[in-house]
């Protein structure tokens, strides 16, 4: 007995015209799951709540983001491959170009040919006794690390996301205790030395918009979580393309492997990801699949993208194991016409041995209004597939 979480991020969406890219994408094979199972309308977190991914995950996973979430730097590090300990700052950063001390891009040119390179050149430094781990993601993306004694996380970011930024060099403390004012110093210190060594590696000589600076967000203090297994009995895996949905994966202890040509973008490889679910579920209690680009054609505000995405997948249905459970469903709404997450409840189906069924047809937001699921939320799903595993417990005798 299996279960299979199939994640469609930003799945959810408002009507354009009478309908969502979801009711208006080719779909027969979701909508036979609809028809054999059971539908319902999801909160990831809760009602009125807008979702980010990373929270959004965590909550299905049944960890409370309100006491589980170690925010968005030490998921990303883990989702590109570096180990955290206890107490480590986690930053996301970015490779940006500055000329004459003014930000002039914030991507680089989103510069893809060397920034890996440029990322080694300052990864390994050390300064007032603390280790700095510095690794590349994709184009311009990368994560840092601080690690040592007596720091924090309550410092400002560097990247204020746009170019007015004067003080893009330094970091400055959110509070006044030692340890914000220690992380943001060593901090100024490694941004400043980052940017001498990239001003002269060789493969910014000659770039139009040289990737001579870093720019840093979204910080947070690992603390590490009870594993899944341990805490729920379900033994998980997880197959996902996007380094903050392995990260969230790694995070709660799901057994998750980096997948070559797994990219989290329109050209990932879907049938990879099909592979890697179907051998997962022969010996793992829950699987997690994520596809991303549903998500990126939503920010997009790109209709017919999101359509053609979701039929995409309709057709990997019939290519996964028919036996054990599978749910699909999206981790928060993401409207094209908003072009970003929504508090909107995503449409779940839910399709195995021993549930009852409704009356649904098609998988859509507004059949799953009806659906005999009613409308629940994320932290009711794990309870829901432990039950379904037969592996829940009484609620007293
Ligand atoms: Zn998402
Ligand atoms: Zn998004």
């Amino acid at each position: 007995m299996s279960f299979l979480l199939l994640i469609l991020d930003g799945l959810g969406d408002l009507p354009v015209k009478g309908k969502t890219p979801l009711s208006a994408a080719r779909t027969p094979n979701l909508d036979r799951l609809a028809r054999q199972g059971i539908a319902g309308l999801f909160y990831s977190v809760s009602r009125g709540i807008v979702p980010g991914s990373d929270t959004s995950h965590l909550s299905m996973f049944g960890y409370p983001p309100e006491e589980s979430y170690p925010g968005r730097g030490p998921l990303e590090a883990l989702g590109v491959g570096l180990e955290l300990k206890k107490g480590d700052i986690a930053l996301r950063c970015n490779l940006a170009t500055e000329k004459g001390g003014k930000l002039v891009d914030r991507r680089a040119g989103r510069i893809e040919k060397g920034a890996d390179e440029l990322f080694r050149s300052i990864d390994g430094m050390r300064i007032d006794g603390v280790e700095i781990i510095a690794k590349h993601s994709s184009q311009h993306r990368g994560a840092l690390v601080l690690r040592g004694k007596g720091l924090s996380a309550k410092i400002h970011e560097t990247d204020t996301h746009g170019l007015e930024n004067q003080n893009f060099l330094r970091c400055t403390p959110l509070d006044r205790t030692d340890s914000a004012l220690k992380t943001a110093q060593v901090l100024t210190k490694f941004l400043k030395r980052s940017s001498e060594i990239l001003s002269d590696h060789p493969l910014n000589k000659g770039r139009k918009l040289p990737a001579n600076i870093i720019l840093t967000r979204g910080p947070g203090q690992f603390q590490p979580v009870q594993p899944i297994e341990e805490r729920y009995g379900l033994k998980s895996a997880s197959v996902a393309g996007g380094a903050l949905y392995k990260g969230v994966s790694r995070y709660v202890g799901m057994e998750t492997p980096d997948i070559a040509g797994a990219t989290g973008t329109f050209d990932t490889d879907l049938e990879a990801k099909v592979r890697y679910a179907s051998d997962f579920l022969q010996d793992h209690d829950f699987v997690f699949l994520h596809i991303k680009a549903i998500d990126n054609a939503s920010h997009d505000g790109n209709f017919s993208k999101k359509c053609q995405m979701i039929g995409k997948v309709d057709k990997l249905i019939p290519k996964l194991p028919k036996e054990g459970h599978i749910a699909v469903t999206g981790d928060h709404s993401t409207p094209v016409a908003k072009r970003r997450h929504s508090s909107d409840p995503t449409p779940f189906i839910l399709s195995g041995p021993n549930i009852r069924t409704d009356k649904t047809t098609v998988f859509s937001e507004i059949e799953a209004f009806s659906g005999g699921l009613g409308h629940f939320e994320g932290k009711h799903l794990i309870p829901m597939i432990l039950d379904l595993l037969d592996k829940s417990h009484v609620y007293g005798a």
